[in-house]
C-alpha cells in the first residue's frame, strides 16, 4: 500500500443521513473529478461492508437515495448470512466510461481510508477488480481483489452453490421433493451465476428451460444441458415447477406473478420483487418465494472470507449452509403465521438488530 498522495484538493463532508442510518459522507476531489458518497447503515454486527457502484446519476438526491437503499440492503444481506459485518455502500457519481481513471480510483481509496476500517468496499456495477486494485493502493479496506493473500476472486460459483441449496430447500417445503430429478426449472439469465446454477440443476436430473439475451450462452446451455430455450418474455409462461431469476432485478411484477406457472421462485438476482407488496401477491398465487437476499448471500460470504482473512477452508461452506438454515426459519415462520416470506425475512433481521441494540 502506498502512502496517501496529496489530499489538498479533497473535500470530505459529513451529511445528515436518513433516520435509522449511522452516517452519510460525501467526498469531492477537484484534481481527479471524484464525487462519491458512502452510506453506513449499521455497524451493529461489525464493520459495514458493501460494494461500490459507479453510475451517471443526474441529481445528488438520486445518488443519496440509491446509496442509502443499497446500504440498508447490505445490513439485511450480511445479517441473513450470519456474518460479523454491518451494512454500507458507496457510489461514485459519473459515467464510468468517461471519467473513471486510476487516479480517481486511488482518490476513492483515500476516501475509504478516511473510515478507518469501519467500512469495507468491493466491486459492484461499473467497477471492476482492476479498478479496486487501484483503490487498494491507498487503503487495505477493499475486497474483491484478484491477487493478494486473501484475494477471493469471482464470487459467482459460491453464489451459485448457495442458490442451488436454497432452491432445493424451497422445493422440498413447497413441492415435497428432496431431489430435483425430473423437476422442470426455468433459469432466466445464463451469466456467471445462472450458468453455474444450470449445471448443478442439470447434474441432479432437472429439466431446464432457459432465456438470455446472449445467443452464445443459450447455445452453450442447449449443448451442455439439453436446455430448451424460450424468448425473453416467454420464460414467465413456461410450464415449469420452479422459476430461478438470475438476470435482472424487479422482474416479479403483478403481471409476471399472474402468469407464472411455477410454484417456487428462487434465484440469484438482487431485488426481485418490483415492490414489497408483490411478496403478498406471490403468496396469494400459492407460489413460495425464497427471499433473494438470503438465496444470493453466497456472494457476500465469498467477500467476507477476504475481509475477515479466514484461512479455514470450511468457514465459507458453513456460512453457505447457514443461509439454508436462515431460509428454513423464514419458510417455517411464514407457513405458521400465513405471512409472506419477504415480510418474515425482514422481521427476522429486524429482531436480530433489536437484540444487538440491547
Ligand atoms: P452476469 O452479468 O454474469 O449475468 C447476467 C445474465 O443475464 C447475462 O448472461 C445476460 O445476458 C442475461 N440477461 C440480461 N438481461 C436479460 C433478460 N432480460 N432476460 C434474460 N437474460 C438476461 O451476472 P451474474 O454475476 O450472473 O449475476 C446475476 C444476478 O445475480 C444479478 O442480478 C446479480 O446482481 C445477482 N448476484 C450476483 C452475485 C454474484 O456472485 N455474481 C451475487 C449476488 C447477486
Amino acid at each position: 500500500m502506498n502512502k496517501p498522495f496529496s489530499i489538498v484538493s479533497m473535500q470530505i463532508d459529513e451529511l445528515k443521513p436518513s433516520r435509522g442510518y449511522e452516517r452519510l459522507v460525501r467526498c469531492r476531489d477537484t484534481t481527479t473529478g471524484l464525487d462519491a458518497l458512502i452510506s453506513i447503515h449499521s455497524t451493529k454486527f461489525g464493520p459495514a461492508a458493501g460494494g461500490c457502484r459507479m453510475w451517471a446519476y443526474t441529481r445528488l438526491e438520486d445518488a443519496i437515495y440509491d446509496v442509502e437503499r443499497l446500504s440498508r440492503g447490505m445490513t439485511y444481506k450480511n445479517a441473513a448470512a450470519d456474518l460479523p459485518l454491518g451494512g454500507g455502500k458507496s457510489v461514485i457519481i459519473g459515467d464510468p466510461d468517461k471519467i473513471k481513471t486510476p487516479a480517481l480510483m486511488r482518490a476513492f481509496g483515500q476516501f475509504i481510508e478516511h473510515f478507518n476500517g469501519t467500512y469495507y468496499t468491493a466491486e459492484d456495477v461499473g467497477i471492476s477488480p482492476n479498478d479496486m486494485a487501484h483503490a487498494a493502493e491507498m487503503t487495505r479496506y477493499v475486497a474483491g481483489l484478484e491477487t493478494g493473500e486473501f484475494a477471493s476472486g469471482d464470487p459467482s460459483p459460491v453464489t451459485a452453490r448457495g442458490v442451488y441449496l436454497c432452491l432445493k430447500k424451497t422445493a422440498e417445503v413447497r413441492l415435497g421433493v428432496n431431489n430435483l430429478s425430473g423437476m422442470r426449472i426455468a433459469v432466466q439469465g445464463l451469466g456467471n451465476v445462472g450458468m453455474a446454477l444450470a449445471e448443478m440443476l442439470h447434474n441432479e436430473g432437472a429439466v431446464l428451460t432457459v432465456s438470455d439475451i446472449n445467443k452464445d450462452r443459450l447455445t452453450e446451455a442447449r449443448s451442455r444441458f439439453g436446455a430448451a430455450e424460450v424468448g425473453l418474455n416467454d420464460i414467465y409462461d413456461a410450464d415449469v415447477d420452479i422459476f430461478a431469476p438470475c438476470a435482472l432485478g424487479g422482474v416479479l411484477t403483478p403481471d409476471v406473478i399472474s402468469r407464472l406457472r411455477a410454484r417456487v421462485v428462487a434465484g440469484a438476482a438482487n431485488n426481485q420483487l418490483s415492490t414489497p407488496d408483490c411478496g403478498q401477491l406471490l403468496q396469494q398465487e400459492g407460489i413460495l418465494y425464497a427471499p433473494d437476499y438470503i438465496v444470493n448471500g453466497g456472494g457476500i460470504v465469498n467477500v467476507a472470507v477476504e475481509i475477515l482473512g479466514k484461512t479455514d477452508p470450511e468457514w465459507g461452506e458453513r456460512r453457505i449452509l447457514g443461509l439454508v438454515d436462515t431460509l428454513n426459519t423464514v419458510l417455517t415462520r411464514a407457513a405458521q403465521t400465513g405471512t409472506p416470506t419477504n415480510i418474515v425475512a425482514d422481521a427476522l433481521i429486524d429482531e436480530k438488530l433489536e437484540r444487538a441494540n440491547g
